[in-house]
């Protein structure tokens, strides 16, 4: 017992100081990813000179993006917690996702929220959870794959939410590392994306859990807390 307490006071020591040490190398990584843009904007530079900028503009890029996702899940703070209209916030990032050229042609997202459903918590935490469920939803479908959010009440406390995809789903073997930090089994993944949503979901008084089966999609259950001052249960089923 005694050993995992040390164990635990001695992660959120590590935990503390990789934070401290992300948060310091924020500022020179943005001057030196300011300054390498500015480089590649000046004429006459030879081909294979650019190539090497255009490789250190993404590798800057790069890096920040892993800089400023670690920090949130590792320093995400409590935020400021307000009512939200969830099928704002679920239409904003779908929409957000549909733009962007990686994903927006190959995914169809639908979105069965039911109208005047809110939940109390940070606009910019929830914002970020429904992204990276998003993201990952349409990394993990084929072409012409298909992504439903769905919303409803659960109780008087709680809004459930689901982000279900028809995807390559989840190996069980594999399912229980899915929210540790730096777990991945992408090329290029950062293995943070759920981490973060997990913290966040946490910080808010929610919670995440999965479901899936390989080769048949995969579907996140969140919940979040609802909004004391928001509509009944039943107000809301009689808007149905
Ligand atoms: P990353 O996306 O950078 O790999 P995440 O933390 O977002 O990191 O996800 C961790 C892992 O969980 C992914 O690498 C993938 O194996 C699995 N995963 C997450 N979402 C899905 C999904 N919708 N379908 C299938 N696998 C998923
Ligand atoms: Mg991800």
């Amino acid at each position: 017992m005694e050993e995992q307490v040390k164990r635990v006071e001695k992660m959120a020591i590590i935990g503390e100081m990789a934070a401290g040490l992300a948060h310091e190398i924020k500022n020179p990584l943005a001057s030196l990813s300011g300054s390498i843009q500015m480089l590649k904007g000046e004429k006459g530079w030879e081909p294979h000179h650019e190539k090497l900028m255009g490789i250190a503009v993404r590798e800057t890029a790069r890096l920040s993006g892993l800089v400023t996702e670690f920090l949130l899940f590792a320093r995400p703070g409590s935020g400021s917690p307000v009512p939200i209209l969830v099928a704002s916030v679920v239409e904003e990032t779908v929409a957000l996702l549909e733009q962007d050229a990686r994903y927006g042609h190959h995914v169809g997202v639908e979105v069965l929220v039911v109208e005047g459903l809110t939940v109390r918590m940070d606009l910019g935490h929830l914002r970020q959870v429904m992204l990276n469920l998003l993201i990952n939803a349409a990394e993990a479908v084929p072409d012409g794959g298909t992504v439903i959010v769905s919303g409803y009440r659960q109780n008087r406390n709680a809004v459930a939410l689901s982000v279900k995809d028809d995807g390559v789903g989840i190996d069980p073997d594999i399912v229980k590392h899915i929210f540790d930090p730096f777990f991945t089994t992408k090329k290029e993944g950062t293995g943070l994306g759920l981490s973060i949503v997990h913290r966040l979901l946490e910080e808010s008084g929610g919670g995440i859990q999965v479901v899936s089966c390989p080769g048949d999609g995969a579907e996140f259950l969140l919940s979040l807390p609802c909004d004391p001052g928001g509509p009944s249960p039943r107000e809301l089923r009689d808007r149905c």
